[in-house]
């Protein structure tokens, strides 16, 4: 597994894993977490690695501008933080929960959801519904929208750069939330995952976001029908109506599980109970 290795280094600050990052010279330097890749094709061909572990980057916080989650935060810290059960419904730990596996939620990192960029990881979606960005370091620190982050399957836009944290932005005012997938068993990957957030305001759609995963190359946002809400009665035709259209926009894949044509039709249905759910407008099952 290591017969590669030519560095490995265990820097005690952000700015000297950068540099060690960002180095030109003798091959691509990278980022580990828990360094479970290691084990599978992705982290192979590495041969210099920057141990993260020292950078305090496991921290779960919540302050002003929303909740904080360190890129080091595994999914089982997420499903007993106290913080997280309480910032938007729970929606995080739910998505959280989504990898039914107690081994896997115990060696995933965030950092590896985003960077490997898992669609099938229910945490991801539940994610970009709720706006969060990430904060990464490399020449400079910038902050990224998580749907500007995926450059493809399996990639992302970042170059050089460290993941130091999530930040998911407070919700203004109340907002209902909600998280459907649909899989084969309770602990399979989902064929598709709908997580939807709602705010009303008299009795209208103020803002919603749809955001969905599982099968699909990378997790998505559908910024058209989440517009298209915007200002019309809450009621379970209009919401039929958006997840035809998320339906119609989306490119999921055909595998094992099922196909494509299959995936548009589970999406037509778990979107349009996401929102209802998240109305308040629970349909009879
Ligand atoms: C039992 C088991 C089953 C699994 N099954 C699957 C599966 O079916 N499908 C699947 O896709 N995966 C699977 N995995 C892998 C798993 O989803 C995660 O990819 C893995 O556990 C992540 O390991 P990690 O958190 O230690 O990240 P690492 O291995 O440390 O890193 C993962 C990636 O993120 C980068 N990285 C880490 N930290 C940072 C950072 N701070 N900044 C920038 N880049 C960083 C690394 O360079 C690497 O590319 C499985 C793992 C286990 C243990």
């Amino acid at each position: 597994m290591l017969e590669k290795l030519e560095e490995y280094h265990i820097p005690q600050t952000i700015a000297e894993a950068v540099r060690l990052l960002r180095r030109r010279s003798g091959g691509e330097t990278v980022a580990i977490t828990g360094a479970i890749d290691l084990h599978w094709w992705r982290l192979q061909s590495a041969r210099r690695f920057v141990d993260t572990s020292r950078l305090g980057l496991d921290r779960i916080r919540l302050d002003r501008s929303g909740l904080h989650l360190g890129a080091a935060t595994l999914l089982a810290d997420i499903v007993t933080s106290k913080v997280a059960a309480r910032f938007a419904g729970g929606l995080l730990v739910q998505g959280a929960l989504g990898l039914a596996s107690p081994p896997r939620r115990h060696t995933t990192s965030l950092a590896a959801l985003l960077i490997n960029a898992v669609p099938v990881v229910d945490i991801l979606p539940a994610l970009m519904a709720l706006d969060a960005k990430v904060r990464v370091k490399g020449a400079r620190q910038r902050t990224i929208p998580l749907t500007e982050l995926f450059a493809g399957k399996g990639r992302t836009v970042l170059d050089r750069e460290l993941l130091l944290e999530v930040v998911v932005p407070k919700p203004r005012g109340r907002i209902g939330v909600a998280l459907e997938r649909h899989a084969l068993t309770p602990s399979d990957d989902p064929m598709l995952t709908a997580v939807a957030t709602v705010q009303l305001s008299r009795g209208k759609i103020a803002r919603a976001t749809i955001a969905l995963g599982g099968g699909l190359s990378v997790p998505v946002r559908c910024p058209k029908a989440e517009a298209e809400l915007v200002g019309k009665a809450p009621d379970l035709g209009i919401f039929a109506c958006a997840a035809h259209g998320v339906a119609e926009s989306i490119h999921p894949i055909s595998d094992t599980r099922c196909s494509a044509e299959h995936r548009r039709d589970v999406c037509k249905v778990i979107v349009r109970r996401a929102l209802a759910r998240a109305a308040g407008r629970e349909e009879p099952r």
